[in-house]
């Protein structure tokens, strides 16, 4: 009996065995699998046959295959090029960035007018009959089609018009096949030629490939063959257009629209959209996978979003780029060159996969907040559409017209009639945000709309929806989170602001400067960089240098001790623009001479005393803005930046551009 069973059991698991591979085989048949793929396939499976179906290796091995036989290497969406209509889509769901909207529509403008639609064939043969039925056949499956009876005649239509794909047969009188292919390839480069030849003539196909053909086909042609054929060439002249374009890299700070835009141009072409954050990855194997052989390995993330994503053409958000690398294994910035170059991504190759995807068809937008972190050779590839922080007056205008409305229908309050007065948008800006975007705001707003939900569900009696104003969102928020005066009113000795740029926008912050008995040191604290440490050490000489100017004692360095004081001491902080904040902070403490606190400087200073410009003045004067500074100093030479910005970007600020140190002391000390 227990022999009985036993031999059942493994006539079962042979049946079994057998089931997995035929449901495999036919799964590997539908797939359309490129060349590579489909014999990689065919050697696994013929591995698989003689594994044992208990072991690892088996598992592993179908595994791989259905990994494959599933990933889509034919599926893609249909662009909608509908200038109108994305143009519509963008304005509904993002307030200004008219630069970046317009680079969009630019975008699709070209690929439009690439033709891409518009498919034209010219079919070559000296034979009429076997001319009209291959005009007969492409022109049914919606092709553009012309003929020409020889060689010298297809030239001519060559030079005068422009076609994606010849077919010509290879024998001809007078011109034959190959001799139109070397003109061709000279006299337009971009077109494809597919040969057409007898099987006499195999030898001289391939000598036709050798010299630049795209494809042969065999006499007599089989149609499947022929459809396929001009299909595929069709498609990947499509994505060569698509490559061709640059790779965009939203820059700026967190939270002003970059990925809600990207979501909005998937909308707009109609593709589908993915987002992954290289933040947190730590690891080159995360982007591209393992190799087959480790214990579990997997396909890197962006086989595994195209995957799931059934698609090869995505709208694919690489989201923070700069942040990559820090703490990575491998190289990330040939990772991300492959993925991200045209030339290269056709061909990319995930570890575990082990043969080339195409990813030319993906639309790659990359985000940072600094580009200036990326390498040289990655940044060279990007295109850089810059997003800059809103002011209180665009901020106010985005959350009434977008913000509020998506919280109150997120929180199912559309219909409760809650309303927001002007003064309760302007307190929740003021008072408990501070930063360039709009996140914390969103947020914020989203926490209204929380509390505001339950209120009205508690209430006795089913209250009526309250309109929120400025003392509501107190009472709903807590006690203002930040204070909004004009930056730490008032003067003081030895302490000035000073303006900086950071991935977050633009920052206000303080340099607390003392002097005590000691032994003649420069101390530095406040997780201060290396440039951040020299420009403390230039000021420091250039004040010693020009002493009497200043009517500081030259001796004053002696016996003493200088501490220099830059807080928040445990975020870190470097680059050149405090410069001249410093040196004020010196002579104001040298001089005893109070400086006005709301008086906020930025620029490089040089030993000769020289104000060299700085970078970032639009972010530096929303945060002047934001802190409530009433004046800002900048070097002369960004007079240029400072000029081209809208009024309201200095509404409320006095601006100066200052040539030299001097005029600086001027006006910031008493
Ligand atoms: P980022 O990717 O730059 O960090 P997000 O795209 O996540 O920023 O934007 C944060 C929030 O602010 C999102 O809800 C987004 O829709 C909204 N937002 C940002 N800019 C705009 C804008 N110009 N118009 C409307 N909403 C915006």
């Amino acid at each position: 009996m227990a022999l009985f069973r036993k031999s059942t059991k493994a006539q079962e698991e042979t049946v079994e065995e057998s089931q997995d591979l035929s449901d495999l085989r036919s799964a590997v048949a539908k797939a359309r699998l490129p060349e590579a793929a489909a014999q990689t396939v065919a050697r696994e499976l013929e591995r698989l046959e003689k594994t044992d179906s208990s072991s690892p290796e088996y598992t592993i091995g179908l595994n791989y295959i259905e990994y494959l036989v599933s990933l889509p290497w034919h599926g893609f969406t249909e662009d909608n090029l509908d200038l109108g209509r994305a143009e519509a889509i963008l304005e509904a769901q993002h307030f200004g960035l008219g630069h970046v909207k317009e680079r969009i529509l630019e975008y699709l403008a070209v690929r439009t007018l690439c033709g891409l639609g518009d498919f034209h064939i010219l079919v070559v043969d000296d034979e009429p009959i076997a001319r009209a039925n291959l005009e007969y056949i492409l022109r049914k499956e919606g092709y553009r089609v012309s003929t020409a009876g020889n060689g010298a005649e297809a030239l001519e239509r060559v030079k005068e018009e422009g076609f994606e794909l010849i077919l010509t047969d290879l024998k001809m009188e007078k011109m034959d096949g190959i001799q139109l292919l070397e003109s061709v390839k000279q006299l337009a480069p971009q077109t494809d030629i597919v040969m057409i030849t007898g099987y006499a003539t195999v030898s001289s196909a391939v000598d036709a490939l050798k010299k630049g053909a795209a494809h042969y086909l065999p006499k007599p042609i089989d149609l499947e063959e022929l459809r396929a054929t001009v299909s595929q060439i069709r498609e990947k002249k499509r994505f060569m257009q698509m490559t061709r374009s640059p790779i965009l890299c939203f820059s700026g700070p967190p939270g002003t629209g970059k990925t809600s835009i990207g979501r909005s141009i998937a909308e707009a072409l109609e593709r589908k959209f993915v987002r992954i954050s290289l933040a947190g990855v730590r690891d080159e194997a995360d982007l591209r996978g393992h190799r087959r052989t480790y214990v579990g390995a997997m396909a890197g993330r962006i086989i595994n979003e195209i995957k799931r994503l059934e698609v090869k053409n995505p709208v694919f958000m690489l989201d923070e780029i700069d942040k990559i690398g820090q703490d990575f294994r491998g190289d990330p910035a040939s990772v991300l060159l492959e993925i991200l170059d045209p030339e290269q991504n056709s061909r990319f190759i995930d570890h575990y996969l082990d043969i080339p995807f195409d990813l030319s068809g993906v639309m790659f937008i990359s985000t940072a907040n600094v580009v200036e972190r990326l390498p040289a050779p990655l940044l060279d590839r990007l295109e850089t559409i810059p997003f800059h922080g809103y002011t209180e007056r665009e901020k106010g205008r985005i959350a009434r017209s977008y913000l509020i409305p998506r919280q109150l229908r997120e929180h199912g309050l559309t219909h409760s009639g809650v309303t927001f007065t002007e003064g309760a948008v302007t307190r929740i800006i003021r008072d408990y945000t501070l930063e360039a975007g709009l996140r914390s705001l969103e947020r914020e707003i989203a926490r209204v709309c929380r509390k505001l939900a339950r209120l009205i569900l508690q209430a006795p009696g089913g209250k009526d929806a309250p309109e929120i104003d400025s003392s509501l969102v107190e009472r709903l928020l807590g006690p203002p989170r930040y204070r909004y005066e004009p930056a730490g009113s008032g003067r003081q000795v030895g302490v000035t602001t000073g303006l900086v740029w950071t991935e977050f926008g633009g920052e206000i912050i303080s340099v607390e400067a003392s002097l005590m008995k000691g032994s003649h040191q420069l101390i530095l604290t406040g997780s201060l960089g290396t440039v951040l440490q020299e420009s403390a050490q230039t000021a420091l000489s250039f004040i010693r240098s020009h002493a009497e100017e200043f009517g500081v004692d030259p001796d004053f360095f002696q016996g003493h001790d200088i501490h220099i004081h830059i807080p928040a001491g445990a975020v870190p902080k470097d680059g050149p623009s405090a410069g001249i904040t410093m040196a004020m902070a010196l002579v104001s403490l040298l001089t005893g001479r109070p400086a006005r606190r709301d008086v906020a400087l930025s620029g490089e200073l040089t030993l000769s005393g020289r104000i060299l410009p700085v970078g970032g003045i639009r972010e530096k004067l929303l945060a002047a803005q934001r802190s409530g500074a009433r004046t800002v100093i900048f070097p002369e030479a960004n007079r240029i930046d400072v000029e081209g910005l809208g009024d309201d970007l200095r509404e409320g600020l006095e601006v100066v551009l200052a040539c030299d140190i001097a005029s600086v002391a001027d006006r910031v000390l008493a």
